[in-house]
């Protein structure tokens, strides 16, 4: 049976995760499935939910931060996250089910990395940063670099997310998450497509086009193709080309790649196409 501890301050977390055996708990949700199952036989369980430096959501030079021990629940209802960036609010709104948004923490989904998760593809399309310690030190890693394989990122054992901070978007930006799960609404995605383009007009300015579901880890796409080009039916179709050539799916019960390839495309389509609605209503 694993010992269990609760510390209060990210300087005593960090020092008893350095003990060999030793786990980060933040809502557990995967933690205590994990070690149900067997896969997992820690030591020492450390949750984080007592640790005040990881809560909060702040605004900082611009930039929102938002603390690793967030819930998916208070991302998706936070005033500051839906102001100004609603695209993250809505996709942590839709993950699983009230009960895991409730105690899912935002460091625990990144730390897991299952490439079938929502916020990954979010916080690539936005251009995030993740901010990992360990000990004294500290390092900045983009979005795009943190994810390595399917349920493995750049952290080492001993290391936590603490933040993730996202830049000030421009405001010609528009922004859209859109998800397809066939199965139930809180079945994980067959593809989650989140799109952020910086528009002059109705001219693209850049591009950033991210997903999950369809590849080993979370996809990020700069479509420099698109850029200079109005957004259109032929833009739509180079993006969902563009998308479909990059991703490697994998087959399951969710469909074969192909199929899942397909969708991509599709998707891709649609979130630009929502998003040219957005425009043209004057959201997003
Ligand atoms: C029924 C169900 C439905 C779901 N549906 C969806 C869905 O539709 N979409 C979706 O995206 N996800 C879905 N999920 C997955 C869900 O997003 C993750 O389970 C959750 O985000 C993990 O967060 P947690 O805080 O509970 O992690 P935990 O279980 O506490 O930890 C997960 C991993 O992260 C490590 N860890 C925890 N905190 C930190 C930290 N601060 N720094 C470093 N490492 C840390 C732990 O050691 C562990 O390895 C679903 C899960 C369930 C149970």
């Amino acid at each position: 049976m694993a010992e269990f501890s609760a510390p209060a301050t990210l300087e005593e977390a960090l020092e008893q995760l350095r003990q060999p055996g030793a786990l980060a708990v933040g809502g557990g949700t995967q933690v205590g499935l994990l070690v149900r199952h067997g896969m997992l036989q820690p030591r020492r369980l450390v949750w984080l939910g007592r640790v005040s430096e990881l809560h909060g959501i702040r605004v900082e030079n611009g930039a929102l931060a938002i603390g690793a021990g967030a819930t998916l629940a208070e991302i998706a209802t936070s005033p500051r996250v839906r102001q100004l960036h609603p695209m993250l609010a809505e996709a942590a709104a839709q993950i699983g089910n009230p009960r895991v948004r409730a105690v899912a923490t935002l460091g625990g989904h990144l730390a897991h990395a299952d490439p079938r998760q929502d916020l990954p593809p979010v916080l690539l399309a936005l251009g995030a940063s993740i901010l990992v310690e360990r000990g004294r030190s500290r390092r900045e890693v983009p979005a795009g670099d943190f994810f390595t394989a399917p349920f493995e990122t750049v952290l080492d054992q001993d290391e936590l997310v603490t933040l993730v901070r996202i830049p000030p978007g421009s405001p010609r930006r528009r922004s859209r998450y859109v998800r397809f799960a066939p199965g139930s609404e809180s079945d994980y995605a067959t593809v989650g497509v989140a799109a952020s383009v910086e528009l002059e007009g109705d001219t693209v300015l850049a591009a950033r086009m991210a997903l999950c579901g369809v590849h080993p880890r979370p996809l990020g796409l700069d479509l420099v193709e698109l850029h200079g080009r109005r957004l259109d039916d032929r833009s739509r179709e180079i993006a969902a080309e563009a998308v479909a050539r990059a991703c490697d799916p994998v087959g399951d019960q969710r469909g074969s790649a192909a199929y899942k390839r397909a969708m991509a495309g599709l998707w891709t389509r649609r979130v630009l196409r929502q998003l040219a609605a957005d425009r043209a209503h004057g959201g997003g």
